[in-house]
């Protein structure tokens, strides 16, 4: 499986951090639509298929840039509307942003949107309330838990295999993780963003092929503005700009290499390869009782619960 995550280089976290607000966004000049045009031409050279997990602020200002991305058969999936950690919403606030992004991707694309990321990949163990809202909103699929250990995310016990994720409140979603590799008993990020700038490709591809023979789930990520070696520099603090400068000239190059070995493809035509429409009809049906992604033919993938380490109260109105 292959992702993009949809946003401008000053939407990181980084920035954010470095106090690059939502009100400064507009006074930076975009670069986001000929870095998409770029993947989308790769993906076509590779009849290759993708996940674009969309910012809904990234939607209101590139609408055609959108519909072109949906246009040529990938799939559009929720990346939030402000790219704010879910540690710094209320679950009210989550279900807005869940909600106000669907119907705005959904208005533009006429793709029906079922998968969401989590700005960087901010559901955790303290965060595990969001997946309730997310089983409630109506969303099939997550891929915010990143099975590892980090300074800003990670659920280090997580399963690294597509699983059924239970919230604290019993809202059950299919959680797909991104690709990591075990070794001396830790999993260890390969999948993508600085981790897949950072290590040769053919680590990657060895990862890769190592989650198919364990079952790992596949799921590559990248950004738009990884493949933008030019784009402007940041007043972030120094290790920040390190890791988010890191790498961008060789990124496409790799994105390549890794397009001529592996068939990609996006999630929901993993979903749609289910092997019986009885099995399609379950998953649809919020069900989810199988996956072809990560497990064998018909049998259930595995299941995880989460629960919050802090009180959150109730999940609002
Ligand atoms: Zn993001």
């Amino acid at each position: 499986m292959l992702s993009f995550d949809v946003e401008e280089y000053f939407q990181v976290e980084a920035a954010a951090e470095a106090g690059v607000g939502h009100e400064q966004w507009k006074s930076f000049p975009k670069r986001l639509a000929p870095c998409v045009d770029r993947i989308l031409q790769l993906l076509a050279d590779h009849r290759a298929s993708a996940t674009f997990f969309v910012l809904g602020w990234v939607a209101r200002h590139e609408r055609i840039l959108i519909r072109q991305i949906a246009e040529a058969g990938h799939e559009i999936a929720s990346h939030g509307m402000s790219h704010r950690m879910i540690i710094h919403l209320t679950p009210a606030e989550f279900r807005r942003e869940l909600l106000d992004s669907r119907r705005l991707l959904e208005d533009i694309s006429g793709q029906s949107v079922i998968g969401y990321r989590a700005p960087t990949f901010s559901i955790t163990h303290q965060t595990a309330w969001a997946l309730d809202v997310l089983a409630e909103s109506g969303f099939l699929y997550d891929s915010s838990i990143f099975p590892i250990h980090h300074d800003r995310y990670g659920v280090p016990d997580a399963p690294t295999c597509v699983h059924r994720a239970v919230g604290p409140a019993g809202g059950t979603i299919l959680e797909i993780p991104p690709l990591t590799m075990r070794m001396m008993r830790i999993n260890w990020p390969v999948g993508g963003g600085g981790y897949l700038r950072l290590l040769p490709v053919r680590v990657i591809g060895r990862a890769s092929r190592a989650a198919k023979h364990y079952r790992r789930s596949s799921m590559l990520y990248l950004h738009p503005w990884e493949l933008d070696p030019d784009q402007p520099i940041l007043p972030m603090h120094r290790v920040a700009r390190w890791r988010h400068r890191l790498g961008l000239g060789r990124t496409e190059g790799k994105l390549r290499w890794l397009l001529m070995r592996f068939d990609f493809s996006d999630v929901r035509q993993c979903i749609n390869a289910l092997t019986s429409t009885a099995q399609q009809r379950h998953v649809y049906g919020q069900r989810i009782e199988a996956f072809d992604g990560s497990c064998p033919q018909g049998a259930l993938p595995p299941t995880a619960e989460y629960s919050q380490q802090e009180p959150y109260g109730s999940l609002g109105p």
